[in-house]
């Protein structure tokens, strides 16, 4: 794709980037295909090579966004669909990231729009504030079926659609806290190796007994775990939201206490249960490439960070118990097939200890969590969950496994089929409890 560019833009690093994503772009559009949006909606500009067009078009005019490109870059889900179907390597992913970011910036958006961008940016990174908001939501959500039903769904859904979308993904009841940052939990046996494990925001308060299920799976095959203190959010979060300044001041204070703690103990691996985490976390490096103070530690931890999948797929897993012909339908989350190309480790894995893995058809399409999305678009998202669990009944699954909380909240808001954390089964096969059950 020819793009024009002034000498002056390219001086910017990030047009200079953007110029050469734009570039790689030979509009061939095979990317269509696979967009879920496109798919759902059939309007090109709703398609990667659409959105590459607005995009182009913004950064060159460098004028604030108009009301339609937002509109069209917002619906996009960042599965990263497209990338994998490009055959030209276009990285869309970095070019919607600043397309976010200069939206951000430059567009002023309706007040209760910007309102609830800001409670949700402010919120969900915060664990405490996550809780209150689930225990607040859900004493609200008698009140959902109270609100009046909005009518035709609206280019941009209304403040009053996104409030309910928020109540009804609200959970019936929290468990209890899981372990503490800080905790260290030793090697049972003869010692392999040592790791920390991120305790991710949202996670660890709507189900801390996925990186239990992880920790008693490690420890259990020899290697330590660390949660290391003063971890924040990754910032995933408020990356997607287009405030960049929030999220690079905590991919910093992340790199700050992990490669601390890699040079008093040794670390390793950096692993997440999250994929939707991971991707970012492995960005870390590109995301600060410009921070001269942050840039050698940001590609040191990016290089560390694993997702569990990938790491015990260097381990020799003991199965210990077993667990009859579990019918398993593994639902690939985009952060993991399509942001960090990891495809077959988890299925692996899962076969290897006894579960009947299947594939879910379209398995390519993004179920419609997308970090906040489900509460920012919810009506393609909900129309993209249907269509997931109607594909996952295909397969007549007693489980169903994913390895992103995100996609596990929004399945299981679609189907009655237990949703389980990709590691909770493995932790089951060789010894822990039998996941699902609650
Ligand atoms: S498939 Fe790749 S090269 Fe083709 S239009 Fe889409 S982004 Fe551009
Ligand atoms: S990231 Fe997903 S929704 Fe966005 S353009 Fe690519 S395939 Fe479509």
């Amino acid at each position: 794709m020819k793009t024009e560019f002034s000498l002056t833009q390219l001086a910017d690093p990030d047009i200079a980037e953007a110029d050469k994503i734009l570039r790689a772009c030979v509009h061939c559009g095979f990317c269509t295909a696979t967009c879920p949006t496109y798919v759902l909606l059939g309007d090109e500009l709703d398609s990667p090579r659409g959105r590459i067009y607005l995009i182009k078009e913004m950064l060159e005019k460098d004028k604030p966004p108009t009301q339609e490109v937002v509109k069209h870059i917002d619906r996009c889900l960042s599965c990263l669909a497209c990338m994998t179907t490009c055959p030209s390597g276009v990285n869309y992913m970095h070019l919607v990231d600043q397309a976010r970011v200069r939206i951000e910036r430059d567009y002023t958006r309706p007040l209760p729009e910007r309102v609830l961008r800001a409670v949700l940016a402010w919120v969900l990174p915060r664990p405490g504030l996550f809780r209150a908001s689930m225990i607040l939501a859900r004493l609200g959500r008698p009140l959902a079926a109270l609100l009046p039903t909005p009518g035709a769904a609206p280019a941009t859904p209304t403040l009053l659609r996104r409030l309910k979308a928020m109540l009804a993904l609200a959970p019936g009841g929290l468990p209890p806290r899981g372990a503490t940052a800080g905790s260290v939990f030793p090697a049972q046996g003869t010692k392999r190796g040592r790791v920390a494990l991120l305790q991710g925001c949202a996670q660890q308060v709507l189900a801390p007994r996925i990186n239990q299920a992880a920790i008693n799976l490690l420890t259990r095959h020899g290697i330590e775990v660390v949660l290391v203190k003063d971890e924040q959010c990754c910032g995933a979060l408020t990356h997607h939201l287009g405030r960049d300044a929030d999220a690079l001041a905590r991919a910093r204070a992340n790199i700050t206490v992990w490669t601390a703690e890699a040079d008093r103990a040794g670390l390793d691996a950096i692993l997440m249960t999250t994929s939707g985490c991971g991707t970012v976390i492995k960005d870390y490096g590109f995301m600060l490439r410009e921070d001269r103070d942050f840039a050698a530690a940001a590609a040191r931890v990016s290089a560390l960070a694993k997702d569990i999948t990938e790491y015990l797929g260097g381990i020799e897993l003991q199965p210990r118990q077993p667990h009859g012909d579990i019918v398993v339908a593994y639902h690939s989350a985009c952060s993991l097939q399509h942001g960090q190309k990891i495809t077959q480790a988890p299925k692996e894995l899962l076969s290897k200890n006894g579960f009947v893995v299947k594939d879910v058809p379209e398995s390519h399409l993004c179920c419609g969590s997308a970090g906040t999305y489900n509460i920012l678009q919810p009506d393609i998202a909900n129309k993209l969950r249907d269509r997931k669990v109607a594909n996952i009944a295909m397969v007549k699954p007693d489980m169903i496994a994913a390895g992103n909380i995100g996609c596990m909240v929004q399945i299981a808001s679609g189907t009655s089929v237990p949703v389980v954390h990709t590691v909770e089964l493995l932790d089951w096969a060789t010894g822990g409890p039998r996941p699902g059950l609650n």
